[in-house]
């Protein structure tokens, strides 16, 4: 509102920000605005959606496992996940608050970083947001972009010794469609023809971090959903006693999906498991911190393929939670370190649907991160 920019109006989403296709909404379905009969992405399938049909310029997503970047990545438009604390989630419903975190989507990188300068900064009203702005090298992220186009334009970029790692564990390789891997092969080849220096990394503890997160994420919603009990907030089914009212509500307001991770988490957590579930995936989390540190020491950014596929066909995921949830491989990672990390399209692949490539910065290096997206953009622009 202080940017005098109307609110146009909600949009969609899987039911508390769970699932990567909207399918999982308690409205209805979003279409992919590419393909009809294939889903936008998600949770933030709406938000991606009506960028992508240009209903709006841009627009505001939660990203708790890969919500802003997976939903950009399959409508070929640019999400961005901000180093955690950058944003206020003030006014957010919580789904896993120790991973949830607000960015931007539009349809190009520019206007991403106009929106997170926007949103971002400390929020006395939200004790995670952090008070040291999320930037390194450039004054701001707008500056950080046009830096990036200035560099490629005047050639520039070989003198800068500019260090990007290709994280191993997800370079095209199992899981991955082959012209997912084919648009990352060519997006490398562009950087290096343009003078920048690529190098595999290894992240061996990545193998674990879906894994974990299907732990620590289904912990904090057992955790941040209880209140969700008739008495204060949400629907109410009302009984003669108090528990089955609760009984009653629960069941009837909480959707499969919603169910099936508040049961998961109220196990892992219970009295017995507690260590053997959520004390080691809580160490995996740490493993997933070292090896990405490690790896910022020595690369000022990472990329990675956002999703491991284009968008697919409604339907064909709902019957198997498994399936679905390997559309998170490559983003989850990135909210288990609070890093930032940023989808721009880079091609299309099956059908002739986009893919995209994912940009991993260190914690508080936003503007890095947006600087290669620009270069990523130029680069796949004048490709095409
Ligand atoms: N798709 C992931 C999940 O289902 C991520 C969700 C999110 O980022 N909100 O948990």
């Amino acid at each position: 509102n202080a940017a005098a920019l109307p609110v146009l109006g909600k949009t969609n989403m899987d039911e508390f920000a769970m699932g990567s296709s909207t399918e999982h909404s308690a409205y209805q379905i979003t279409k992919n605005p590419l393909d009809h009969e294939r889903i936008p992405g998600g949770s933030g399938g709406g938000s991606a959606a009506a960028v992508a049909a240009n209903f709006a310029p841009i627009a505001i997503g939660t990203d708790t496992g890969g919500s802003i970047r997976q939903p950009a990545s399959v409508t070929g438009t640019v999400g961005a996940k901000p180093t955690y604390g950058a944003v206020s989630r003030y006014g957010l419903i919580a789904m896993s608050s120790s991973l949830d975190q607000a960015g931007p989507c539009s349809t190009d990188v520019l206007s991403s970083a106009m929106l997170q300068e926007l949103i971002s900064g400390y929020d006395p009203k939200d004790s995670t947001s952090s008070k040291k702005p999320a930037l390194s090298s450039y004054d701001s992220l707008v500056d950080a972009v046009a830096k990036a186009k200035s560099d490629l334009e005047s050639g520039d970029l070989k003198s800068k010794k500019l260090r990007v790692g290709i994280i191993s564990e997800l370079n095209g390789g199992e899981g991955f469609e082959p012209e997912v891997a084919a648009n990352f092969k060519k997006t490398c080849d562009d950087l290096k023809a343009a003078g920048i220096e690529l190098e595999l990394v290894d992240c061996p503890s990545f193998k674990y971090a879906l894994a974990a997160y299907y732990i620590i994420m289904p912990s904090e919603v057992s955790s941040n959903l209880a209140k969700f009990d008739g008495m204060r907030f949400g629907v109410r089914v009302d009984a003669d006693h108090v528990t089955d009212m609760m009984k009653a509500t629960r069941e009837y307001g909480f959707g499969d999906e919603v169910k099936r991770r508040i049961i998961l988490g109220t196990y892992a957590l219970s009295a017995g498991y507690y260590d053997a579930y959520y004390g080691t995936a809580q160490k995996v989390r740490t493993m997933i911190q070292r090896d990405l540190n490690d790896a910022f020491s020595k690369f000022d950014v990472l990329l990675s393929p956002t999703s491991p596929n284009v968008a697919f066909k409604f339907g064909s995921k709902t019957e198997d939670p498994l399936a679905m949830y390997m559309n998170d491989i490559a983003t989850i990672p990135v909210n288990l370190a609070g890093i930032p990390a940023m989808s721009v399209p880079n091609g299309t692949g099956e059908a002739g649907l986009p893919t995209g490539v994912q940009v991993w910065a260190n914690q508080f290096e936003d503007d890095k991160m947006y600087y290669f997206a620009e270069l990523l953009e130029l680069l796949n622009s004048s490709a095409n």
